[in-house]
């Protein structure tokens, strides 16, 4: 006998370091789409964000675990670091319904990343495969996803932070309190992130 479908949302993301906003996002998601999980996945080698160094993987998976530690609803992911390799969402998905071939998956997106959609690699098959859950952020135009994606918008409230903004503040020597979880400024102290300009 098959039960009802799982619901699963997928939070992605290269969380360099992970923030309220994230948490935000992850935590209302799960609620509003009322989620069986929500996985918050750490990309392993983020291809979009080939510009600047980033933090090593183990790093930002441990800031997440940090920051989810009170959130029982949010489960940290390490499929892509585990995987190894470039990051691909349609991999992640491959492997979760290969898991739960009945699942109904929802990628989470914020508003800054629905345009690019179409650049993801096999987009075609992701887009079969998956509804968005597409979330707006602070000082990002809302914009439709691409035509024949399935999508729901999911109203958060605003969290006006960014991982290029902390990092910034972080390595002039600035507090980040407030902006991040306080288990994620314990777990970068013990580990010394983003710690050059102190
Ligand atoms: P960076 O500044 O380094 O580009 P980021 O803050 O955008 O990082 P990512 O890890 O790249 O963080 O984001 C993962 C996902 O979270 C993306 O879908 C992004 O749109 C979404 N997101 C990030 N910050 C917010 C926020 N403040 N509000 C809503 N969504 C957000």
């Amino acid at each position: 006998m098959s039960g009802p479908r799982p619901r699963i949302g997928l939070f992605g993301g290269t969380f360099d370091p992970i923030h309220q906003g994230h948490v935000e996002v992850a935590d209302t998601v799960r609620t509003v789409l009322d989620l069986d999980r929500m996985l918050v996945v750490v990309a392993n080698h983020p291809w979009q964000k080939q510009d600047r160094p980033v933090t090593p993987a183990e790093d930002r998976f441990a800031m997440v675990v940090a920051a989810l530690a009170d959130h029982p609803g949010l489960e940290p992911s390490r499929l892509e670091l585990d995987r190894g390799g470039p990051s691909y969402t349609i991999d992640t998905v491959r492997h979760l319904l290969d898991d739960e071939p009945g699942a109904e998956l929802f990628v989470v997106v914020g508003a800054d990343v629905v345009a690019a959609l179409d650049t993801w690699h096999e987009h075609g098959q992701l887009r079969e495969r998956v509804a968005l859950a597409v979330v707006d952020r602070p000082g990002v135009d809302q914009v439709r996803p691409p035509a024949g994606w399935r999508s729901v918008r999911v109203a958060v409230s605003p969290v006006d932070v960014s991982s290029t903004e902390l990092r910034t503040i972080l390595e002039s020597g600035g507090s980040v309190a407030g902006l991040v979880p306080e288990a994620v400024i314990r777990c970068m102290s013990e580990r010394g992130l983003y710690a050059k300009g102190r």
